[in-house]
């Protein structure tokens, strides 16, 4: 690809990358109109309960986004886990729900999954003070990293998360609303937003409300929220997804400049087809 590039072949190097992306977005079209198995939409309707209440057309959108999602991405089991068309349905499911009626390339910083039967012990460094690190381990139930390419899930939270579509809690929804920051090259809270005015729009809502959930968390002030949003800007996106598609009655209600900037990104309203008023009433 550099050759083409350093023989001052820009126009060639441009028709190169037109023709890699037609390429895929044709491979991915052809994903999309594939019959999807039976046996799949019936792990669906069982394990992932919010996809009975999508519209028919969403639930065919987000059904062919899946088969590119499964297509494009790789599974791996960890500690003896058997990779089975359940997990990896139930993830693309909960996944691909973030895509729907967007243009998307399909979380393209990730290659891998590795998905774990529970909780792991992670290693890693922790700073101290100033240049000092110390060596430690931590419990998680899942992360992902914007150059790692992978993304890692403890099995049995991504089944509960999938179960209760209206607790605000989603380990799925949460480490892909990451994937979705990282599409703009940075991890900081904004993910690929369409114009500038929605990017004006979007840095002073978050701002305000960033600094609103720190103060809370600080002062221990009961949140909608997560107070694990208040680690930095990235957390914070990631929780805010969570609570846009399982609490969007309550986000709505609490913080509706927030909900606004969410639905733009989104493209979509999660209280269309939402269970948390049948559940709280
Ligand atoms: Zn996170």
């Amino acid at each position: 690809m550099s050759e083409l590039f350093s023989r001052g072949g820009f126009a060639v190097g441009r028709l190169y990358f037109g023709m890699f992306f037609g390429l895929k977005e044709r491979r991915r079209r052809q994903l999309r109109a594939q019959l999807f198995p039976k046996d799949w939409l019936k792990l669906i309707e069982r394990d992932v309960p919010f996809f009975h209440r999508l519209s028919a057309n969403d639930q065919v959108e987000l059904m062919g986004h899946i088969q590119v999602f499964l297509a494009e991405k790789r599974f791996e089991g960890c500690n003896g886990l058997e990779i089975t068309d359940e997990i990896r349905l139930t993830i693309a499911a909960q996944a691909c729900l973030l895509l729907l009626h967007r243009k998307t390339d399909y979380f393209p910083r990730l290659l891998t999954i590795l998905v774990y039967p529970s909780i792991y012990v992670a290693e890693e460094e922790r700073p101290i003070e100033g240049p000092v690190w110390e060596e430690g381990a931590s419990l998680r139930q899942g992360e992902t990293g914007r150059t790692l390419g992978a993304m890692v899930l403890a099995w049995d939270a991504v089944k509960s998360g999938a179960a209760d579509s209206s607790d605000g809690k989603n380990l799925v929804l949460h480490e892909f609303a990451h994937q979705l920051d990282y599409e703009n090259d940075a991890a900081d809270g904004a993910p690929a937003l369409a114009t500038r005015d929605q990017r004006l729009s979007w840095r002073e809502v978050m701002r305000i409300e960033f600094a609103s959930l720190r103060a809370a968390d600080e002062t221990g002030i009961p949140t909608l929220l997560d107070t694990y949003g208040a680690t930095n800007p990235a957390e914070f996106f990631a929780v805010l997804t969570e609570a846009f598609f399982e609490r969007p009655y309550a986000l709505r209600g609490h913080h509706p400049k927030m909900y606004t900037e969410l639905r733009r990104y989104f493209l979509q309203d999660p209280i269309e087809y939402s269970d948390e008023r049948m559940k709280s009433s």
